[in-house]
């Protein structure tokens, strides 16, 4: 079989290689679709902490059933399937909190194990869910980007009838957009592409601001009365925006940040505690895998219009290439692996 593997930094090839060997508690997955992620990228470019070499990276991918471990009995060989990325130990302090994507012995599949960008691999049979006959598979692809957006609801609190301010119209702004829509919540979005602004409102994004043409903050306090937003997600990960945020968000308002940053980022006491702002983080997902298949089942997720762009496992490189030089042409690509 052949897999994309990242030797070390800006150092990937595609290689070929024994299909991996499978321990009792795991499945073999044949590889169908497999989504590049910003993260993917942090670890070709030596951005990523947690990631060692080499490593197949890959953490969006679904495929079939291709073999069972000897203590799997939940699947059947042919099944379409999802991975869940996040492994996590089910016994420390969070997991028994319900808090299992900050487990202490957190690893996820992609960044801390080999992921996705490979023919067959073998993951651990907790990670694996079964897909409806209802979700084709290349639209799958999209379940572990949908799971983040979910995860920041589930982290704001948010209830039908809010609105969220969205920092960020690229895949992650864009699956917030449309679980907001799902939700019930009003969505405004702030980009500096014009291009990315108009997929947000196809989308459903009830306003755009774009701050090389207007001041975010004045719409924002035009719009709202001068109350600001109730929620706020930083899907743009840039830590000079969060003192902004925080005279944006309205009184007992809520902001979730996503970035990974490790710059140190101004931020005014007063703004916070004025209005009993609440800070929350979100990372990867909290067992959203369900209510995304639920969604994606109901037809209520418009995964079309986020993939742009499709390569075979050969073509990979130049799809990285691509993403590397002309970020803002490529929203969602997908590898076919088969
Ligand atoms: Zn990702
Ligand atoms: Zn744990």
């Amino acid at each position: 079989m052949k897999s994309l593997i990242v030797n070390g930094i800006n150092d990937y090839q595609i290689i070929e290689q024994d299909v991996p060997p499978l321990s009792d508690d795991q499945v073999l997955v044949r590889v169908e679709y497999a989504g590049i992620c910003g993260s993917d990228l942090h670890i070709i470019h030596g951005q990523n902490p947690f990631a060692t070499y080499p490593r197949i990276t890959g953490h969006e991918f679904v495929g079939t059933i291709e073999k069972i471990g000897n203590r799997v009995s939940a699947f059947e060989v042919g099944t379409n399937v999802v991975i869940n990325p996040v492994i996590s130990c089910g016994q420390c302090r969070l997991c028994q909190m319900g808090r299992s994507n900050v487990c202490t012995e957190l690893k996820v599949i992609g960044v801390h194990t080999d992921g996705g960008f490979t023919q067959f691999q073998a993951v651990p049979a907790s990670n694996v869910i079964a897909l409806p006959d209802s979700i084709d598979l290349r639209a799958a692809t999209l379940i572990e980007p949908y799971s983040i957006a979910a995860n920041v609801f589930s982290r704001l609190n948010a209830s039908a009838g809010d609105t969220i301010l969205i920092y960020g119209a690229g895949v992650i702004g864009l699956t917030i957009v449309q679980v907001a829509n799902v939700l019930g919540i009003s969505s405004i979005i702030v980009d500096l592409l014009d291009e990315k602004l108009e997929t947000a409102k196809q989308l459903g994004a009830t306003c755009t601001i774009n701050p090389k043409q207007e001041n975010t903050e004045q719409r924002v306090m035009a719009l709202t009365n001068g109350q600001g937003v109730p929620l706020i997600a930083d899907a743009a990960c840039i830590p000079s925006l969060i003192p902004e945020m925080m005279r944006i968000a309205a009184p007992a308002g809520t902001v979730c940040l996503l970035g990974f940053s490790s710059e140190d980022s101004p931020l005014q006491q007063v703004e916070v505690i004025k209005k009993e702002l609440t800070i929350v983080g979100s990372r990867l997902n909290n067992r959203m895998f369900p209510k995304v298949i639920e969604w994606m089942a109901q037809g209520k997720l418009d995964t079309d219009s986020l993939i742009s762009h499709e390569f075979t496992l050969d073509t990979a490189p130049s799809a990285i290439k691509l993403i590397e030089t002309e970020p803002q042409k490529v929203r969602k690509a997908l590898i076919k692996l088969h």
